[in-house]
């Protein structure tokens, strides 16, 4: 039987009152110990179903669930992250699910609890009915994907499935088979202190930051935007300034500025591309102010995703989807950035799939519960498909 409209609010609901905000991006974050803790047990009383947890960090686990195979087919492993972003914003609400027609309103209840959701009702569906898979079934849900991604590198270094299914929401109609890759990246102009009243002593690195900005927004006006290739799947190249420093006090020229961006990579892209065009403007700026010295200082460098061999997973998707949906899901692009790049970065064949959503990362979070309903099935028909049945 698939799972429920009721059951799935039940255990969503469940997931979302369990806090597990990344300590990485907010410092008082509680982590992803306690939610881990309950989707363990929650999966405890599957027969045949091995649980374990791999410490990723200090009280930060990564949880693994495997149905063993019997052999004579490709394994897959299902990811979604069990990290959510803060919720400084709507405090008074964030953990307290409540439900609204056909969404469910709370904090991570798209990203990426629903995912987690999708996984575990799955995997306790396949068991009920008794399905024997030829390929092993892996469902893990990872730590820390709001943060650095220590736990899908964690998983990487010791698991090497024949296919990822990451799981983030996303829309069923829409198989994402490419994003964008991003830098964080440091921009630092150098100038010389002097006093105020010095010209010929002192050089103003915030003057020449401005020239360095202003020619960033010009080419993301005209060149980023193009992608790789002059027109990409994934949307427009991603860039804005994010933090920005300079200079000591009123008095005094400005010795140092630092800028803080993000940028994005298109598919077929390197983050060194986009560094190669700060350098070309670092070129001009220096030939309109000769006394000009900048770096580009790399601080996260994260690939596109841009995977091979798909093709076996993306079928099973598709064709699973049909006869749920009455429609065949198409292939698409992001120009956003998910735990999806580390994986077709480790050569393994990767897709991402999820359900529809919205106000990711702002207050009010909401999730599909009609699509919720359709992704258990598509995504047990498609684990069936592609793990072979005995
Ligand atoms: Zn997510």
């Amino acid at each position: 039987m698939p799972a429920t409209d009721a059951q799935i609010e039940q255990l969503l609901s469940d997931l979302v009152r369990i806090e597990s905000v990344t300590p990485w991006l907010i410092p008082d974050g509680v982590g992803e110990a306690a939610l881990q803790r309950f989707i363990a047990d929650w999966m405890a009383d599957l027969p045949g179903v091995e649980v374990w947890f791999e410490e990723v960090a200090p009280g930060r686990p990564n949880l693994f669930a495997r149905l063993t195979g019997a052999g004579g087919g490709p394994s897959l492993l299902l990811n979604s992250h069990a990290d959510t972003v803060g919720y400084g914003n709507w405090r008074d609400r964030a953990l307290t699910p409540i439900r609204d027609g056909d969404r469910l309103i709370g904090l991570g209840v798209a990203d990426d609890k629903s995912s987690c959701a999708i996984g575990m009702l799955a995997l306790r569906s396949l068991v009920e009915r008794g399905v024997r898979l030829k390929g092993d079934l892996i469902v893990a849900t990872t730590v820390d994907e709001e943060g650095a991604s220590i736990g899908t590198f964690h998983m990487l270094e010791r698991h090497r499935p024949d296919a990822i299914l990451v799981l983030e929401p996303e829309r069923l109609d829409d198989v994402v088979v490419e994003h964008q890759g991003f830098g964080w990246i440091d921009i630092v102009v150098h100038g010389r202190a002097a006093h105020g009243s010095d010209p010929d002593q002192g050089i103003d690195a915030i003057v020449h930051m401005a020239e360095v900005i202003r020619r960033l927004k010009v080419l993301d006006n005209t060149g980023f935007g193009r992608g790789a290739d002059g027109g990409s799947m994934s949307g427009r190249t991603v860039f804005h300034t994010g933090t920005i420093r300079g200079g000591t006090d009123y008095a005094t020229y400005p010795s140092s500025c630092v800028l803080g961006i993000e940028i994005g990579t298109q598919p077929g892209e390197h983050l060194s591309d986009r560094v190669r065009e700060i350098q070309a403007i670092f070129d001009e700026v220096r030939s309109i102010y000769p006394g000009f010295r900048g770096e580009v200082n790399v601080q996260i460098d994260r690939e596109p995703f841009m995977p091979q061999g798909y093709e076996a997973l993306f079928d099973a998707i598709v064709e699973s989807a049909e006869p749920v949906l009455g429609r065949r899901p198409r292939a698409t692009g992001l120009n956003a950035w998910g735990d999806s790049g580390l994986c077709s970065a480790a050569g393994i064949p990767t897709l991402c799939y999820g359900v529809d959503g919205g106000n990711f990362h702002a207050p009010d979070e909401w999730v599909s519960m009609p699509e919720m309903v359709a992704a258990v099935e598509i995504v047990e028909r498609a684990i069936e498909r592609f793990c072979g049945v005995t």
